[in-house]
C-alpha cells in the first residue's frame, strides 16, 4: 500500500532554499506505478491518502525536550528551520538560501513538515492493519532531542513508535535505516528505551560523523551514539554492502521480536544520486535492488508490518530507486 498526498511538496525552492529534493521522487513513481498495465487498473486497491489524524503536542513532548518544542511553536521557529537547513554559514551569510526567491514563507516549510510527522504515523498504523505501507514523505532520522539537524526538525520516526507504544499498538519495534548517512538522530533518542532496536547501514566517514565525538569542552555529540547495530561502508567498498547488511539484519534476530518495522529507505546510496556528501557511497540500481529486497524479504519470512518511508534521495534521478523497488513489491502484492 502507498500512502502519497498529491498535494505535499517534497521540494524547498518555493521557499528559497536550494536542497536538491525534487517533487518528481513521489509524483514521477506515483505516475509510473499509475501507469502500470496491471497496477493502474488497481489503484484504489493500493493507494491511500492522509487521513487528516493529527498527533497533539505531546506526542512531540514525548521525544523532544519541552523547551525545543515550545522554541518551534513560538517566533523562534524562523532561527530553528535556519540552523536544521543549515541556511547561514560561519561568517553569518546566507548558505543555499535566498529569501528574496521565496514565494512562501519558512513557517509554511513546519506545516509541511507537522503534515509529515502525521503521515509517518499514519503510514504505521497502515502497516499494522495492512503489513506494508510505503509513505512517500518522512524518515527525518537526524533530528535530536533539543535540536533539528540535516534537514530534519522533528524524529517522526520515534515520534510515530512512541505513540504506538502509548497506544499499546505495539511493544517493540525495530527501526532498519538503508539511507546514506547514519540515522544519528534516531540512534541517541531511542538509546535508553529496550522498546526500539535501531540497525543503521550508512557511510563510515563523512556528514554527519564528522567532528569529535567529545568536544573541547567535554560536551558528547549526539550523532556519535551508537545504533543497537551499525554497518559501516567505506568509500569503494559498494560490493561488499549487501553481504554486510545480510549481517546485519540476521543480528535483529537477537533482540525482542517486533510488532513493527519502520524502514528508514533512502536512496540517497545511489550513485546518481546529487547530494555532494553522498558521494562516499554510489551504488548502482542494481546494488539498490539487492538491498531493498533483502529487507523486504527478511520482514516478510518473519511477518513483520513494514512501515517504509522515503528519507534522503536527492536530484533527477532519484525517483528510479523507489519506482523499481515498489513496481516490484506491488506486483507482488497486488499483480495477480
Ligand atoms: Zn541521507
Amino acid at each position: 500500500m502507498i500512502l502519497h498526498d498529491n498535494g505535499l511538496g517534497h521540494g524547498f525552492s518555493e521557499f528559497g532554499i536550494d536542497i536538491p529534493v525534487r517533487d518528481s521522487r513521489a509524483l514521477r513513481t506515483f505516475k509510473r506505478l499509475g501507469k502500470h498495465p496491471l497496477l493502474g487498473p488497481r489503484i484504489a486497491s493500493w493507494h491511500r491518502r492522509p487521513s487528516g489524524d493529527a498527533l497533539g503536542p505531546e506526542d512531540l513532548y514525548r521525544v523532544h525536550s519541552r523547551q525545543y518544542i515550545d522554541r518551534l511553536f513560538s517566533d523562534r521557529l524562523e532561527e530553528e528551520l535556519i540552523r536544521t537547513y543549515e541556511l547561514i554559514d560561519a561568517e553569518g551569510r546566507y548558505h543555499r538560501y535566498s529569501p528574496a526567491d521565496a514565494v512562501k514563507p519558512l513557517s509554511a516549510l513546519f506545516e509541511r513538515i507537522l503534515s509529515k510527522v502525521n503521515g509517518t504515523w499514519q503510514c504505521c498504523r497502515l502497516a499494522l492493519k495492512d503489513g506494508f505501507c510505503f509513505y512517500f514523505g518522512g524518515g527525518m532520522h537526524h533530528a535530536q532531542w533539543d535540536f533539528g539537524n540535516g534537514f530534519c526538525l522533528l524524529n517522526d520516526i520515534v515520534i510515530a513508535i512512541c505513540r504506538l507504544g502509548a497506544d499499546r499498538q505495539i511493544r517493540h519495534a525495530w527501526v532498519i535505516d538503508t539511507d546514506a548517512h547514519k540515522g544519528d538522530g534516531t540512534a541517541a533518542l531511542t538509546k535508553d528505551d529496550p522498546s526500539i532496536t535501531t540497525l543503521s547501514i550508512h557511510m563510515a566517514h563523512g556528514w554527519p560523523l564528522e567532528g569529535e565525538p567529545v568536544d573541547a569542552s567535554g560536551n558528547r555529540n549526539p550523532s556519535f551514539t551508537p545504533s543497537d547495530i551499525d554497518i559501516l561502508v567505506d568509500r569503494g567498498e559498494e560490493d561488499a554492502y549487501a553481504h554486510r547488511l545480510a549481517i546485519g539484519l540476521n543480528k535483529l534476530d537477537t533482540y525482542p521480536s517486533p510488532d513493527l518495522a519502520v524502514v528508514v529507505y533512502g536512496a540517497d546510496p545511489y550513485r546518481h544520486d546529487e547530494l555532494p556528501s553522498t558521494r562516499k557511497l554510489k551504488l548502482t540500481l542494481e546494488q539498490m535492488m539487492e538491498r531493498d529486497l533483502l529487507v523486504y524479504r527478511f520482514l516478510q519470512r518473519r511477518n513483520v508490518p513494514m512501515a517504509y518511508l522515503m528519507a534522503g534521495g536527492y536530484g533527477d534521478r532519484a525517483w528510479e530507486v523507489y519506482s523499481q523497488f515498489l513496481e516490484y513489491v506491488l506486483l507482488e502484492k497486488y499483480g495477480k
